[in-house]
């Protein structure tokens, strides 16, 4: 039986008996040229980049990449969606970092 993922992205419908499950990211992502699968989401970094990256609007993209023979999602390109700034590392926004501290400091 499945459980569902607490991920944005993840997309889960069980009602009357359906059993459908997808990932929106890789649904999303042009480039992605491998299927997803719900254990892909056991090892998926995304879940836990929303939670911690300094970004407050991240938009991203992804693929299944294959490497020692294990599957796994690798984020393949990020934006801030809020000042549509290409981020070359999706854990550190630096515009949304300065709004933040400017919150911080009561400015
Ligand atoms: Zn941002």
């Amino acid at each position: 039986m499945s459980n569902v993922v607490d991920c944005r992205y993840f997309y889960g419908d069980y009602h009357r008996g359906a059993n459908l499950e997808k990932c929106r990211l890789l649904d999303a992502s042009p480039n992605n040229t491998r299927p997803w699968r719900r254990k892909l989401c056991d090892s998926c970094p995304v879940p836990e980049l929303l939670l911690t990256s300094t970004c407050l609007d991240l938009l991203l993209e992804a693929q299944v990449t294959k490497s020692l023979l294990r599957e796994r999602v690798e984020v393949t390109f990020a934006v801030c969606a809020s000042h549509l700034h290409e981020l070359d590392d999706p854990h550190f926004c630096p515009e949304c970092a300065a709004e933040q501290e400017k919150l911080r400091n009561g400015e």
